[in-house]
């Protein structure tokens, strides 16, 4: 979202759908935070858009 990315991170999880925020926020449960989420375009904007869980 225009933000600079950092230089190192430990994850990267590609794609902000339901599937990407979601091993994005488990990780985080499990206190794994160095997490970075990749999304091309704006979150939740593929299939995930049609459906209600997200
Ligand atoms: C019409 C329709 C109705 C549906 N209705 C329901 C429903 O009622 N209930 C239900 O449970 N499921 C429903 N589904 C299924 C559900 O939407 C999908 O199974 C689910 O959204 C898949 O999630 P995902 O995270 O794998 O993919 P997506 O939501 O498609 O997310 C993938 C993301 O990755 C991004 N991406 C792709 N390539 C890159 C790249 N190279 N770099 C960065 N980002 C990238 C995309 O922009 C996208 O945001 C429906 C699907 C459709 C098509």
């Amino acid at each position: 979202m225009g933000q600079d990315l950092p230089s190192r991170t430990e994850v990267i999880v590609i794609g902000g759908g339901v599937i990407g925020c979601s091993i994005s926020y488990h990780l985080a449960r499990l206190g794994i935070t160095d997490t970075l989420l990749l999304e091309r375009r704006q979150l939740t904007c593929g299939t995930t858009w049609h459906a209600a869980g997200l």
